[in-house]
Formats: C-alpha cells, sequence, structure tokens
C-alpha cells in the first residue's frame, strides 16, 4: 500500500438512566408501546422547559475519567439546528465547544489511541420504514446520548474493530449503557481517508495539514457500521475503494456513505455537511454546568477495574497469556465468577499442605480450561449468561479438585460438569451416587486385566512375540470394562507388567 491510512471514529451510546435526558419520561422503553414514552418536553412543545438529567451527566464524565480525559470545570449545552422527521424539536440539544470531557486516551495493543471528546447529547426518535410509507415511534426521542470522538490516529480496520470492542467492554464495566451495537444502542462511525505518504502530518491536537506543496485527499464518512464485523470489513472496503480510485488518478470528495451488509459495500448517502451548517448556539433554556472537585471525587468512586488492568493483572497474577485473559474478561461477571472460583481453590490449598505459590498458576489455567472449553459450550448452545447458571463457584472449583487430586479422569470431569450444569448439586456427590469414581485401587484393576488377559490367550501370546500394537487393544478392553474409569497411565503400566509375564 502506498498510503497512509487515517481513520477516526465517532461512537454513540445510549446511556441506560431511568429517565430521559431533559424529561421525567421512562429512558428504558424498549418494550413499551410505541409512542408511550413522551411528553410535552421530549416532543419539543413551545414553552416547555428541559431540565438536565444530572445522573446522565455524572456518567459521561465517569465515562471520560475512565478514558483518562480531562474533566472541562465549566461545560454547556448547545442547540444543533437542522431539519428531520425523527427530530421533533428541529433542534437537538448537544455540546459544541466545553464539551464534559477531552483529551483522553485508550490502549489497543499497547499503543495509545488519543480521544478528543466525549460528550451528551439526546437521541432522535426512530423512523421505521414500510411498504406503506414511513411511521415514527418518538419512545427513543430524548435519550441520553453520550458521544466519544476519537483521534485520527487509528491504522487498520482491525484496529478499529479492537477499539469498538474494547469501548464497549468498558461501558458495561462502568454499568452506564448495554451498548449493544444490533440493538442500536452503540453506534460507531468512522471517517476514513488515504494520504500519500510522507505528504502529511499532524499538527498540535490531531489536526492533519498538508505537507508544503501537497494537498489532502478528502475523507469518508461511513455509517451504518452495526456490529464489529460489519466495522471491519466496511472500513476493509473503504480502504480498497480509496486506494483503487487514487491509483486511477480520481478526485475524491468528501462524501457520507454507508455500509450495505448485504452487498458487503459502501455506498453513497450524501455529500458532507460541514459544522456551520447546523448553526450551533447556547442552549437558552438550560443554566452552564459547574464540575466541583467534590462532585469529581464522589463519581471517582464509581470506577471499577477496566478490562485492560484486569488483563494486565490476569497475566501476571495467574499466568494466562493476552488470548486466555481476553477470552474471560469480555463479560465483568466472567472475569469475577472465575476469580472466586479461584479463591476457591486457593483456599481448599490452603487448607491442605500444599503451598498456594507453587500451585497458583496450575490450578487457576485449570480453572479457565474447564470455564472455557466446558461451560461456555453450554452457554453459547442455550444464549445464557453466566448469571442463569446453576453451578455455584465453589461447586465449581470442588470438581476441579476432584480431577486434580486423581479421583476423575479427564472424561468424567466433563460428564459431571454437563449434570451439575442440567441440575447443579455437589460434584462429589455426583461422582459417588452414579459410581463415576476412578478405579485407582491397583489390586483392583490388576484382577480385572488379568481377566482380560485370561480371555484373550492368543493377543497376549502374540504380544509376547513382538506384535507391540496389541498393547492399544488391551488397554481398550480394559478401559470398556472400568467404563473409563480407571487412570489411563495406571493400565498401561499393569498391563506391561502382565503381559511381559
Ligand atoms: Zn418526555
Amino acid at each position: 500500500m502506498k498510503y497512509d491510512i487515517i481513520i477516526g471514529l465517532e461512537i454513540h451510546a445510549e446511556l441506560n438512566t431511568k429517565s430521559k435526558m431533559f424529561c421525567s419520561c421512562n429512558n428504558l422503553s424498549d418494550k413499551l408501546e410505541p409512542n408511550t414514552a413522551i411528553c410535552p418536553v421530549c416532543m419539543g412543545h413551545p414553552g416547555t422547559m428541559p431540565v438536565a438529567n444530572f445522573e446522565a451527566i455524572k456518567w459521561t464524565i465517569l465515562c471520560g475519567l475512565a478514558l483518562d480525559c480531562k474533566i472541562n470545570k465549566y461545560s454547556k449545552f448547545d442547540r444543533k439546528n437542522y431539519f428531520y422527521p425523527d427530530l421533533p424539536k428541529g433542534y437537538q440539544i448537544s455540546q459544541y465547544d466545553l464539551p464534559l470531557c477531552y483529551k483522553g486516551k485508550l490502549e489497543i495493543d499497547n499503543n495509545d489511541i488519543d480521544i478528543t471528546r466525549i460528550h451528551l447529547e439526546e437521541d432522535t426518535g426512530k423512523l421505521i420504514h414500510t411498504d406503506d410509507g414511513s411511521i415514527i415511534d418518538f419512545n427513543r426521542a430524548g435519550t441520553p446520548l453520550m458521544e466519544m470522538v476519537t483521534e485520527p490516529v487509528i491504522k487498520s480496520a482491525q484496529e478499529a474493530k479492537k477499539f469498538c470492542q474494547r469501548y464497549q467492554q468498558i461501558l458495561r464495566y462502568l454499568n452506564i449503557s448495554s451498548a449493544n451495537m444490533e440493538k442500536g444502542e452503540m453506534r460507531c462511525e468512522a471517517n476514513i481517508s488515504l494520504q500519500e505518504k510522507s505528504s502529511w502530518q499532524y499538527l498540535k491536537d490531531g489536526v492533519i495539514t498538508a505537507k508544503k506543496g501537497k494537498t489532502l485527499n478528502p475523507k469518508v464518512e461511513l455509517k451504518n457500521l452495526n456490529s464489529f464485523k460489519a466495522i471491519e470489513k466496511g472500513i476493509e472496503y473503504e480502504i480498497q475503494e480509496q486506494s483503487k480510485r487514487l491509483d486511477d488518478g480520481e478526485k475524491l470528495e468528501a462524501e457520507t456513505k454507508g455500509w450495505d451488509e448485504k452487498k458487503q459495500i459502501t455506498v453513497r448517502q450524501r455529500r458532507k455537511e460541514s459544522s456551520a451548517d447546523y448553526r450551533y448556539f447556547p442552549e437558552p433554556d438550560i443554566p452552564p454546568l459547574k464540575i466541583s472537585n467534590e462532585l469529581l471525587n464522589e463519581i471517582k468512586q464509581s470506577l471499577v477495574e477496566l478490562p485492560q488492568a484486569k488483563i494486565k493483572r490476569f497475566k501476571k497474577q495467574y499466568g494466562f497469556t493476552e488470548e486466555m485473559s481476553e477470552a474471560v474478561i469480555y463479560d465483568k461477571a466472567v472475569a469475577n465468577w472465575l476469580e472466586q472460583v479461584i479463591s476457591e481453590l486457593r483456599a481448599w490449598i490452603d487448607a491442605s499442605n500444599d503451598s498456594w505459590e507453587r500451585q497458583n498458576k496450575k490450578l487457576a489455567k485449570s480453572a479457565h480450561n474447564l470455564l472455557t472449553t466446558g461451560l461456555f459450550q453450554y452457554l453459547k448452545k442455550d444464549k445464557k449468561t453466566i448469571g442463569d447458571i446453576k453451578i455455584t463457584a465453589e461447586n465449581f472449583a470442588e470438581l476441579i479438585t476432584l480431577h486434580y487430586q486423581g479421583k476423575i479422569n479427564s472424561t468424567t470431569l466433563y460428564d459431571i460438569l454437563k449434570e451439575m450444569y442440567k441440575n447443579g448439586g455437589d460434584p462429589t456427590d455426583i461422582m459417588k451416587e452414579k459410581g463415576l469414581e476412578q478405579i485407582d485401587n491397583e489390586e483392583k484393576l490388576k484382577d480385572i486385566i488379568l481377566e482380560i488377559i485370561k480371555k484373550h490367550p492368543k493377543e497376549a501370546e502374540d504380544y509376547k512375540n513382538g506384535k507391540e500394537a496389541l498393547l492399544k487393544f488391551f488397554i481398550g478392553q480394559t478401559m470398556a470394562k472400568t467404563k473409563g474409569k480407571a487412570n489411563p497411565a495406571k493400565i498401561q503400566e499393569i498391563l506391561k507388567e502382565e503381559l511381559n509375564k
């Protein structure tokens, strides 16, 4: 590729506050009849007065703190004027020059992505297009909408996707948005441009400028990216498209495009408006916001350990790899549950004569393994979450100790897990009730093996005469006889001893 790829993201997220942004209407109206969670304020009737939702302001600041942003001590709301059928007031209350948060960063693959700003605004209604024309549901009008904008410093479609995934995790960790992309609770737009190498540079604050004698190529704003897959595919497509057109010597123009999921292409929507078209001016009905240090300190109390920090800690504390950590931190509840299991294992080791320092990484990995290769499959199949399961962290840990002590083999481990997933219960009880305990008693195992050898004299003779492959036959016979409950290493040991006699 002879061009530098320059991508900036704008991500809107609906906040989960109880009421809407500027009125007391129900904000969690997902399941309500259309146009029932509305009032004169969110319908923009003349003479009504908006009152800003304090919770939404606090949550936006919380998100800013989580992304290392600076917080404006003095902030305000502004009117963004445009006409669209889903916008009842004819303008949107947003924030223009004094957003709540600015200058932050988020680390992706050991690389800081700079964040320009996070501001608060209100969502529009929902237009639904039918064969008979368009209908509209205003329940969503006035939902608190938090917009985060990155600097144009992202260099690939993969990096953009990772950024969005991590941001979604953070919103969920902070418990401020469900951020479900398929439901439109989190919506991403990408600004993409390609510049000839060494023809441009960053100025202060992420502004891009052409070097002397060069010109910049315009950017395309890509919308309709409503899944992580669409983000990656859409951006990748647009990069290829622009590169091809530049190669052909075409002069590009700034435009807004949408990702067509069905055709897997980007399609032109309209020419891009500049911000002057919106005629921003300060919202006269809402007083400016003063953010005190006391309030900031209060909000800081709600900060939690974030995904990036959890990954680092899991790697260090439990010896997990990056991939292993990612596999369990995507959901805070899953990560917490795994840590509960590990803490139960620690209590068990502490009560024995062993030391946790010696065993911790091994046991933590066993817990991770049984969770991701066992439990996750059931959860995925039944579309359930960790909060829905009947297995307690204590019982899950006990199951791991049964295997660790050699009381059950790997096959039985997963059999008991399946049973526990269905009906809950104590793994030791299940093991005893169903007679799944591994046959460890050597005398008992030897008796079984001697019987098998007696039943197959010809094979035993052949083995003795050098047909060593027959050992597998005898192992199979023994496994069948013991219904897989015997320790395979021990079977082999006894078999070799007895067959060579
Ligand atoms: Zn309302």
